[in-house]
C-alpha cells in the first residue's frame, strides 16, 4: 500500500484555492516573459504566469513560440482519434451531462453484435485505434464488460483508448492486460468545497477517490494517461493551473507513462446547467499555448465540441491530436437507436474532411496511434 505522502493529495493539499487564483491574478508582464524564457520546461509556477491576465495580452508571441516547441517535438503530424461509446447508462447525477441519472432518456449498452457494427463503421472511416466511452454504471458496464468488449474488438484495432468510470489499480491492470493503451479521466474540477454542487449523487461524488484515480493508472503501469477539467464550470484558470500541477506530478512519479491534456469546453445538452465561469475562444488559444510552453512533451488533445473555425486555426499552435466525425450516443455510428448524445457535437465534417484541412494546413494526418509507428 502506497502512504497518502507519497500520493496526489499530498501535493494538492499544500495549495488553496484562493492563494493560487490570487497568485494568478497578480502575474506580471514580466512573470510571463520569465515563464517562456524556460520554453517547454515551465514549473506549474511558471505556467500561473502563461495563464494569468497578463499573458492574455501576450497572446501573439505565445501563439508563436507554441506553434515552434510543437513543430520540433511533434513535426507536421496530427493524430486523429473517435470515441465509440459503448453505454449511456449512468448511475451518477452530473448537472453538466446528458447521460445524467436524473435525465429521462433512453438507455442503452451495446451487445457484441452492435458493438461490430459500430466497428464497422470506425474502419470504414479509416481509423486504426479507437476510444471507448462509457457512463457510470458499474454492475451492468463494469470490468467484466469492458474485458470482454475489448476482447472482442482487438483484432480490429491497433490501440485501444479508455474513458469510463475510474477504477481500482488491479482493474486498470486486467483492462491494460486486454489490450487498454490509454486511459482518460478528467477531474471535471479540482475546486474540492464546489465539486459536490456539480456531482450530488453516485459514487462521482467522492471527490477524493477521482483525484486519486491517476495515481492508480500509474502504479497500474499504463502506457498513457490523460487529464483535464470541465472548462466553465469553474475558473479555467484556477482549474487550469490544477490540471498542470497534476500533469508535473505524475511525470516525476510515474516517469514511464505518457500524459495528454485535453480542453473541454462544458456544450449544450439536455437539463444541463450553462457554463457558470466561461471560457472565451481567445482564452482557449492562450491555455492551448499556455499548456504547450509550460510542457513540450504533453500531447494536447482537442475535440469536435468545438466548432470548425475554431479547430482550423487552433491545430497550427499545440494542437497534437483531434477527433473527427464523432457521434456521442451509444450505436450512433451505425443506426440510430434512439439514446440521446452525450453533449452536442460543434464540429460535424466527416473524418475526410477534417483530414482534407489538415493537409491542406501542412499536416499528416495519423490513423494510427504514434506510439507505435514510431516506436521501433
Ligand atoms: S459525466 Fe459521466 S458520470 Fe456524470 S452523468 Fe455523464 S456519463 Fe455519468
Amino acid at each position: 500500500m502506497t502512504a497518502t505522502t507519497n500520493l496526489f493529495r499530498h501535493v494538492f493539499d499544500q495549495y488553496s484555492w484562493d492563494d493560487v487564483a490570487a497568485r494568478i491574478y497578480a502575474s506580471t508582464t514580466s512573470d510571463v516573459e520569465r515563464a517562456m524564457q524556460k520554453a517547454g520546461n515551465g514549473t506549474p509556477e511558471d505556467f500561473m504566469a502563461l495563464i494569468s491576465p497578463a499573458a492574455e495580452r501576450m497572446l501573439e508571441p505565445m501563439a508563436q513560440l507554441s506553434h515552434q516547441l510543437t513543430l520540433h517535438r511533434f513535426g507536421h503530424v496530427m493524430q486523429m482519434y473517435i470515441p465509440l461509446y459503448l453505454s449511456n447508462e449512468c448511475q451518477n447525477i452530473c448537472t453538466y451531462c446528458g447521460f445524467s441519472l436524473d435525465n429521462k432518456i433512453a438507455r442503452i449498452t451495446l451487445n457484441e453484435e452492435q458493438l461490430l457494427k459500430e466497428v464497422e463503421v470506425i474502419k470504414r472511416y479509416g481509423y486504426d485505434h479507437v476510444l471507448l466511452v462509457s457512463g457510470e454504471a458499474n454492475q451492468s458496464v463494469g470490468t467484466d464488460y469492458f474485458e470482454k468488449m475489448i476482447a472482442l474488438i482487438r483484432p480490429y484495432f491497433s490501440n485501444i483508448m479508455l474513458e469510463v468510470q475510474p477504477l481500482e489499480q488491479f482493474e486498470y491492470e486486467r483492462l491494460i492486460n486486454a489490450g487498454v493503451n490509454t486511459v482518460l479521466v478528467y477531474q471535471e474540477t479540482y475546486r474540492e468545497e464546489n465539486y459536490r454542487q456539480y456531482h450530488p449523487k453516485g459514487k462521482k461524488s467522492n471527490f477524493n477517490y477521482r483525484l486519486q484515480t491517476p495515481d492508480r493508472l500509474g502504479m497500474a503501469g499504463v502506457h498513457r494517461m490523460g487529464l483535464g477539467v470541465l472548462l466553465g464550470l469553474e475558473d479555467w484558470r484556477v482549474d487550469s493551473f490544477y490540471t498542470a500541477l497534476h500533469l508535473h506530478y505524475l511525470e516525476k512519479h510515474y516517469w514511464k507513462t505518457k500524459y495528454s491534456i485535453s480542453f473541454p469546453r462544458l456544450r449544450p445538452a439536455l437539463g444541463c446547467q450553462e457554463p457558470n465561469h466561461p471560457i472565451t475562444d481567445r482564452q482557449l488559444v492562450q491555455l492551448i499555448c499556455a499548456y504547450r510552453i509550460f510542457n513540450e512533451n504533453a500531447e494536447l488533445s482537442l475535440s469536435t465540441r468545438e466548432s470548425p473555425v475554431f479547430r482550423n486555426h487552433a491545430v497550427k499552435l499545440g494542437i497534437t491530436s483531434i477527433s473527427a466525425g464523432s457521434r456521442t450516443d451509444p450505436g450512433g455510428y451505425a443506426a440510430k437507436l434512439q439514446a440521446l448524445e452525450q453533449f452536442e457535437i460543434a464540429d460535424n465534417r466527416s473524418p475526410a474532411a477534417v483530414a482534407e484541412m489538415l493537409i491542406s494546413n501542412g499536416y499528416e494526418p495519423v490513423w494510427k496511434d504514434w506510439d507505435r509507428v514510431f516506436a521501433v
